[in-house]
């Protein structure tokens, strides 16, 4: 999975743990790094390596392995500091994925499929296509359903489909609870995060109309005084698209190691050309991600700059 895991990439991993596992596999989940706290519920979590704590016992492990799947991410750069030992494993690649342009070069097999809601949809189509089918479980299901629900923003986006809500309704018939889901994804935070969102939104957010844009930057004293920790600014951006006419919402973050941004985007603006070309990332037409090693104040002059060369297409 990726590095700070999402529910799909955590979900799409677990799921296929429990599957790879039911077959008669040896299966390790590594995360390139820690993950969000309401991750913690699902079931198999417990059992995940985090790379940067465990690792030399990690690259002992992707030594001796004969298969790696690579879920949620489509080039080996989405794994931080795992990056160089994963371009250089000797066992058999498999990419499955939903983003946009994949570094096809680094994997031998694989899957990308940008027209699938999720992670968790394309590892569940993996499994009832298996000629296993029938080793779906409860486990695997409230997995995979996370993937599902989090990546379409709880079937809301387009990229829901017919075939995400077949296999809901699948993972239904077999019991899945899906409230409860919602719940330990959605309301279980602390009050911290509520207070540090009203601030956030009262304080940190610039709406450029002439650009139908708004732009939200959270200084490090914010992350500091509100005890933000991963996982907490998820979900934040999505409020800048709530803004009547706004087509482009960029949040910029100054995390400790670098600046991060998240861009959400309305109807044909494709943030993933604007993360690509300008911000050092990628992700979905409609969601993408960027990080710059350049100052916050220095990101946002730039910001305003690119943005720009895109007047035709925002106004
Ligand atoms: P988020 O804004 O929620 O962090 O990410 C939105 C989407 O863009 C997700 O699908 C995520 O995997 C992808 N993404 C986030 N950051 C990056 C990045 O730095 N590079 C690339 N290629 N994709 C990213
Ligand atoms: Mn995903």
């Amino acid at each position: 999975m990726h590095q700070k895991p999402d529910g799909d990439a955590m979900g799409a991993a677990l799921g296929l743990y429990h599957f790879l596992k039911s077959i008669g596999n040896k299966v390790t989940v590594i995360s390139p790094t820690n993950w969000a706290k309401f991750l913690n519920w699902m079931p198999g979590c417990n059992m995940v390596v985090d790379y940067e704590l465990n690792t030399s016992h990690c690259n002992d492990l992707l030594d001796k392995a004969d298969m790696l799947f690579c879920l949620d991410f489509n080039s080996m750069h989405r794994t931080k500091k795992m990056e160089t030992v994963l371009l250089g494993a000797k066992c058999v690649k498999v990419l499955i994925d939903h983003h946009e342009q994949p570094a096809e070069e680094h994997f031998d097999y694989g899957e990308s499929d940008i027209a699938k809601s999720s992670t968790c949809e394309m590892i569940y189509d993996f499994i009832v296509q298996s000629p296993y089918a029938d080793k779906l479980n409860l486990d695997m299901a409230a997995c995979l359903y996370t993937g599902m629900m989090t990546d379409t923003g709880s079937f809301r986006f387009s990229i829901t489909s017919a075939n995400t809500h077949k296999a809901v309704a699948h993972l239904k018939e077999l019991g899945l609870q899906h409230s409860i889901i919602h719940e330990n994804m959605y309301d279980n935070f602390l009050e911290n995060r509520l207070r540090f969102i009203g601030n956030a939104l009262l304080y940190r957010l610039e709406v450029l109309y002439e650009y139908n844009t708004a732009l939200m930057v959270i200084p490090k004293r914010d992350l500091m005084k509100y005890e933000i920790s991963t996982g907490d600014t998820e979900g934040l951006v999505n409020y800048l698209l709530t803004i009547e006419g706004i087509k482009l919402g960029a949040l910029l973050i100054d995390r400790v190691e670098e600046r991060k941004w998240s861009f959400r985007s309305k109807n044909d603006f494709d943030v993933n050309v604007l993360a690509r070309n300008h911000f050092e990332g990628g992700g979905h037409k409609n969601a993408a991600g960027g990080r710059s090693s350049e100052s916050l104040e220095d990101n946002i002059i730039r910001f305003k700059e690119v943005i720009k060369l895109y007047e035709n297409q925002l106004t």
